[in-house]
């Protein structure tokens, strides 16, 4: 692979950065509002997030990966990938999970009467989805999972607990895991589905984690979901869900790359003038440099894979593990090179690097586990990517 982007990327880099100035310099939308409102939670998505990402759809930009015949751009993944990393090294929101997961899932795996449903409402940013597999007994054992969802007129009822729903608050659907077979069929007896969260009996119950952002809990009681929101077979979600998993794969680099600028800002404002004092200092800036572009090319590598047909599945792995390590590892430098002003916090006065450092150590170490826990990365990468045997 080219790691350099081509012409045609760098264009269409070109023309997203006019389209953000030109919204700007309109006044079309205050970017700057939407900025301070994503930069409290960058997890959430709420009322200025919202319009700027509905302003997205309106002009185009949420459909980019989207075939020309469902009325989108019909561009590939290295662009959805520049237009992701773009966006949020701007610190402005990008739909959530629209373009990572929801949108791909629906163009290639969705049945037409899901598809003219859901699409033109996704491209316009008029549908936000929470992703809901995880439960209190069932994380990486996912197929473990007991929400249950029982035929009933018309449609099902589901009855069951999911946890650590991010952005269930404020998104109009679920993408639910339910289980319609019985209750040892594991994997089997799993069925899909996109469920309102504006249905009687769905109660969000918010988590606030050590970073201070919202995930939640979601009690699902007697939840009617309609028959034709079932996205697939009864008892064939496993497949929609890995997937939806291996979209989830076009993998950001750029909330790492704005905190460890943040950090080289402040560290050239603030050190004296002579660099020999701060040997040590200069070269763990540079390692974490080095580390970060690595996680960057991985990422391009994976976005380009995908355009060429392939799932990404070892390489996916590897640049998950890379990128959460590197991410740790960068604000622990960040912090000791601060010292001890590093640990004024993110929002309070005289926070250097605006406190992103410091926020960014209490955010990172839940990237070992979401999207899948590290050490089941390392499996995938022995068993799928040097074809290791398993272990059991
Ligand atoms: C902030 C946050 C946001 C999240 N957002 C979402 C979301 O939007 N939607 C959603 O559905 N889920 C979400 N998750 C859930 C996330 O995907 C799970 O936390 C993850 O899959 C791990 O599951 P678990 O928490 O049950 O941990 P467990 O599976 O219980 O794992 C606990 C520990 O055991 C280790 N372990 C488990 N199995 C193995 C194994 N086979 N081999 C080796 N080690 C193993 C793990 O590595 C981990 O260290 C989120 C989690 C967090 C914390």
């Amino acid at each position: 692979m080219d790691f350099a982007l081509s012409k045609e990327h760098e264009a269409f880099r070109e023309e997203l950065l006019t389209y953000l100035d030109e919204l700007r310099e309109k006044r079309v939308i205050d970017l700057d509002a939407v900025r301070e409102e994503y930069d409290e939670d960058p997890k959430a998505l709420r009322t200025k997030g919202l319009a700027f990402v509905r302003q997205l759809g309106k002009d185009g930009w949420l459909g980019i990966g989207v075939p020309k015949k469902y009325g989108g751009r019909g561009l590939g993944f290295v662009e959805q990938w520049l237009f992701l990393e773009e966006l949020k090294y701007q610190s402005l929101p990008t739909g959530q999970l629209l373009i990572q997961s929801i949108i791909p899932a629906l163009v290639f795996l969705a049945n037409d009467e899901i598809r003219k449903r859901f699409l033109p409402l996704c491209m316009s940013g008029d549908v936000m989805f929470a992703i809901g597999y995880s439960e209190p007994n069932a994380g990486s054992d996912l197929a473990a999972l007991t929400t249950r969802a029982t035929k009933t007129d018309g449609g099902y009822k589901v009855n069951g607990t999911k946890i650590w729903t991010t952005n269930a608050q404020n998104s109009t659907h679920l993408w639910l895991a339910a289980r319609t077979g019985a209750p040892d069929s594991r994997h089997k007896g799993i069925s899909l589905f996109i469920m309102p969260t504006d249905q009687p009996g769905v109660t969000i119950q918010p988590i606030i984690t050590q970073a201070d952002e919202q995930t939640n809990q979601v009690f699902l009681d007697d939840v009617f979901v309609e028959e034709a929101l079932r996205v697939g077979e009864e008892n064939e979600g496993w497949k929609f869900i890995m997937a939806q998993l291996n979209f989830e794969r076009l993998f950001c680099i750029s909330e790492m790359l704005r905190e460890f600028h943040s950090l080289l800002h402040w560290w050239k404002s603030n050190k004296p003038d002579d660099p020999s004092e701060y040997e040590f200092e200069r070269r763990e800036l540079a390692k974490v440099a080095a580390d970060i572009e690595v996680c960057r090319l991985m990422a391009k590598r994976a976005a380009w894979m995908m355009d060429t047909g392939r799932v990404p599945e070892a390489e996916a792995s590897i640049s998950k593990v890379f990128y959460s390590t590197t991410h740790l590892r960068a604000s622990i430098e960040g912090l000791k090179i601060m010292g001890p002003a590093g640990q004024i916090r993110f929002g309070e006065n005289g926070a250097p690097a605006f406190g992103r450092i410091e926020r960014g150590y209490r955010a990172t170490p839940v990237y070992n586990f979401g999207a899948g826990a590290n050490e089941i990365q390392r499996d995938i990468i022995a068993n799928r990517g040097l074809d290791l045997p398993r272990i059991r």
